[in-house]
C-alpha cells in the first residue's frame, strides 16, 4: 500500500503537522478554482474505505515511534478527506493511542449528514471551509458536485457546532472579484455568526491555484475585511514566500537540488520536503516538460533525475 503520511510539515498554526492523507489523487466533492491540486476531476459525493483504516493507522502510529518532532496530526491531502468511511475509524483509533491533537481540513460538504458529522466528533480541531453563502457564488467559486447546495452545508456546519466538542476554526479562501464583494462579504459573515466558530480564518491564493483567473486579494484587503469580519477573525494568508510565483520558484529549485544528489521518487522527494505528495507530482512533473528532469520507470516505480 502506498504510504499515506507526509511531513512532519512546519505550519505557523499547528507546529510541525503530520500529514495523512487518505485519497487517491483528487477524490473530491468539488473542484473549486483555487486547489493546488490543478482542476477538471470529476467530483464526487461517494464515501468509501479508499485506504484500508487499519494501515493508515498503522503508519500514523510508526511515525509517532519516530525521533521527528510532531506537534499535530493532520488530515488534508488530496481531497475531501471525509470522504474515506473509515476517517472515524482512524480519528477515534488514534486519540486511543495520542494525546497529539488531531486535525481536520476538510470542505464542509461531509457535514451535511448526521453520519459524516459523527466521523469527526473525536477529533481535536476541524477546519471547515465555507468560501461562498449564496448558490450563484458556490457554483463560481467551489464549482461543487450537483448534489451539494450551500444553505444544507451552512445548516450542517451549524448543526456541528452544537455537536463538537471541539474547537472550530472556519476557513474562508477570498479570491478576488470572485467572492469578496461586500455584499457577499455580510452574508457570509452572517453565516458565520449561525455556526459561531472558535475563529474565523481569511485565506487567499497565494499557492499556485488549478485557475490562472483565481487571484489572490492584497495584505490591505485582506486586513480590512478582518476587521469587518470582528474579534474572532485572523488572516492566515501566507505571504512571506512572496506570492505564488516565488513559492512555486522554491518548491521547483529544492526538488532540482534533491534529485542532483540521488533519484527521487515522488514519495522520497515529499518526505524530503515536507510537501504533499500530489503537490510534489505536479511540480515534478512540469519539470520533465520543461526538459529540466528525467523520470525513469524501475521496478515498478517512477524515479525522477
Ligand atoms: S481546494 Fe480542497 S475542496 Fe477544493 S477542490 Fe481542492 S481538495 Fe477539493
Amino acid at each position: 500500500m502506498r504510504s499515506t503520511i507526509y511531513g512532519p510539515v512546519p505550519s505557523r498554526r499547528l507546529g510541525y503537522s503530520l500529514g495523512v492523507d487518505i485519497l487517491p489523487f483528487k477524490t473530491c466533492s468539488m473542484d473549486c478554482v483555487y486547489c493546488q491540486l490543478g482542476s477538471g476531476a470529476k467530483t464526487t459525493v461517494r464515501r468509501k474505505e479508499y485506504v484500508p483504516a487499519a494501515a493508515v493507522l498503522a503508519q500514523i502510529r510508526a511515525a509517532l515511534a519516530g525521533s521527528r518532532r510532531i506537534d499535530a496530526v493532520t488530515f488534508s491531502g488530496s481531497g475531501e478527506p471525509g470522504l474515506n468511511s473509515g476517517i472515524g475509524k482512524i480519528i477515534r483509533g488514534l486519540k486511543r493511542t495520542t494525546d497529539i491533537p488531531v486535525v481536520v481540513l476538510t470542505n464542509s460538504s461531509c457535514l451535511v449528514s448526521q453520519k459524516g458529522r459523527q466521523e469527526f466528533l473525536a477529533a481535536d480541531i476541524v477546519v471547515p471551509s465555507l468560501d461562498a453563502a449564496t448558490p450563484r457564488i458556490f457554483q463560481k467559486i467551489n464549482r461543487p458536485h450537483a448534489s451539494l447546495k450551500v444553505d444544507k452545508i451552512i445548516d450542517g456546519l451549524v448543526r456541528f457546532r452544537r455537536e463538537f466538542a471541539g474547537r472550530i476554526w472556519l476557513e474562508i479562501m477570498l479570491v478576488k472579484d470572485v467572492n469578496d464583494g461586500p455584499v457577499h462579504l455580510k452574508k457570509l459573515k452572517e453565516a458565520a455568526a449561525r455556526i459561531r466558530p472558535d475563529k474565523v480564518q481569511l485565506n487567499t491564493v497565494v499557492r499556485p491555484p488549478a485557475e490562472r483567473s483565481a487571484r489572490p486579494l492584497n495584505r490591505a484587503q485582506l486586513e480590512k475585511i478582518r476587521v469587518f469580519f470582528g474579534e474572532n477573525a485572523e488572516i492566515i494568508a501566507d505571504f512571506k514566500a512572496g506570492g505564488r510565483q516565488a513559492d512555486a520558484g522554491h518548491i521547483r529549485q529544492a526538488i532540482l537540488a534533491a534529485v542532483r544528489r540521488r533519484p527521487m521518487t515522488v514519495r522520497d522527494m515529499s518526505l524530503s520536503l515536507g510537501r504533499p505528495v500530489e503537490e510534489i507530482r505536479r511540480y515534478a512533473d512540469d519539470l520533465v516538460e520543461q526538459g529540466r528532469l528525467d523520470r525513469l520507470r524501475h521496478k515498478k516505480s517512477d524515479y525522477y533525475k
